[in-house]
């Protein structure tokens, strides 16, 4: 027997986010993000799931690497770009789309004589102030790389900071300053992440870049993923390993911080933070129980959580869990964490299995 808990991946739920995002946005294309060893959900499983995307954007070398090794032809973009003039030529090499952001890399590219050319993205901050050049500049930018013998074609993206935010009005501003300042140029141009492809239409343009809406999970604080018609794709489960009898009174956990009501029945999961289960998640966080909805109780620790099993009587040693999933959003969980979904997906440690789904 091994340790129970898993992150179980539901690749239709996947796809199915997916076709939402082809549906909403049908005459754009599609760079799935799969970032983060795909927001955590394990990145080639995922990208074979997403084969039908016309590309994908994560950020490491070595993972676009490990996609054409097991045969993916898609462009990748590389979302930080290159950290380093010794990558460029396996960037060239295997026709990886670099992010253009900050002069530096300017100054490398014209310096780096390549045989074959490359394909990069230039990205404009538009209000973001975090990657990208200053609206002011792109103009010099552009005609500086595109005068460059190594690079073959350059197309532009752009990073929302609120589109979460429904009616930020920032979000058009972002939009309306990336337009004017790229418009006469006719390449390629993206700037619409989940939350934009979920809310801001006039976002869309030749590219989207859905990154936590594939994964089933909502980019906005007040509307439920369920609402948007997107499905979870990763369960993170687990069983029931111990079940202790307590009275009244009885303190559970590290510094004794929740004591028992009434005597009741508790159960002990096998696992923590040390497989991403969020420390701060506070009592009456919800946890599925053998199919019945219950409240985690007292503190997080790294192997183990405690749950409440007043009202599951058929809760016994082996019984499932359902830390967050289908039936327990990991959007609530996040919030009652005092975090974000994004966080607690890319967080599930590397000591917790994903096994892919199987439908019947
Ligand atoms: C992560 C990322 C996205 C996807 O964002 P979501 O909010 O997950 O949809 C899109 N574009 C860039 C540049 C990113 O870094």
């Amino acid at each position: 027997m091994t340790r129970p808990v898993h992150a179980s991946i539901d690749l239709d739920a996947l796809q199915h986010n997916f076709n939402q995002v082809r549906q909403l946005a049908p005459e754009s294309r599609q760079m799935a993000i799969v970032k983060a060893d795909a927001y955590g959900h394990g990145l080639l499983m995922c990208c074979r799931a997403l084969k039908e995307a016309d590309s994908f954007g994560l950020l490491d070398l070595a993972d676009a690497i490990s996609l054409r090794k097991a045969g993916f032809s898609h462009p990748v973009c590389l979302l930080e770009g290159f950290f380093s003039k010794g990558e460029i030529p396996l960037i060239a090499e295997n026709n990886f789309e670099p992010v253009i952001h900050s002069d530096w890399q300017l100054d490398i590219l014209d310096n780096t004589p390549l045989e074959q050319g490359l394909a990069v993205w230039l990205k404009i901050d538009t209000g973001m102030h975090r990657l990208g050049f200053a609206p002011e500049k792109f103009k010099s930018v552009l005609n500086r790389l595109s005068a460059m013998k190594c690079i073959k074609r350059v197309s532009i993206m752009s990073h929302l900071a609120d589109a979460d935010l429904r009616e930020d009005p920032k979000t058009a501003y972002q939009l309306k300053e990336f337009l004017s300042r790229t418009e006469s140029t006719g390449l390629d141009r993206s700037i619409a992440n989940s939350a934009a492809v979920l809310a801001h239409p006039e976002c869309y343009l030749d590219w989207v870049r859905p990154g936590i809406m594939l994964y089933g999970s909502s980019p906005f604080v007040d509307l439920s993923a369920s609402s948007l018609n997107l499905k979870p794709v990763m369960s993170l489960r687990s069983e029931i390993i111990s079940i202790k009898k307590c009275q009244k009174g009885d303190a559970v956990g590290y510094g004794s911080s929740w004591q028992c009501p009434q005597d009741m029945k508790i159960g002990v999961v096998a696992c923590g933070y040390g497989d991403g289960y969020p420390r701060h998640a506070p009592s009456g966080t919800p946890v599925m129980v053998a199919g019945k909805l219950t409240q985690l109780i007292a503190r997080v620790s790294m192997d183990m959580i405690t749950v409440d099993l007043r009202g599951i009587d058929s809760a016994t040693t082996g019984s499932p869990v359902e830390l967050w999933g289908r039936d327990v959003s990991v959007d609530t969980v996040a919030e009652m964490a005092g975090t974000i979904s994004y966080e607690l997906l890319c967080g599930v440690a590397k000591r917790v299995k994903r096994q892919e789904v199987l439908h019947g």
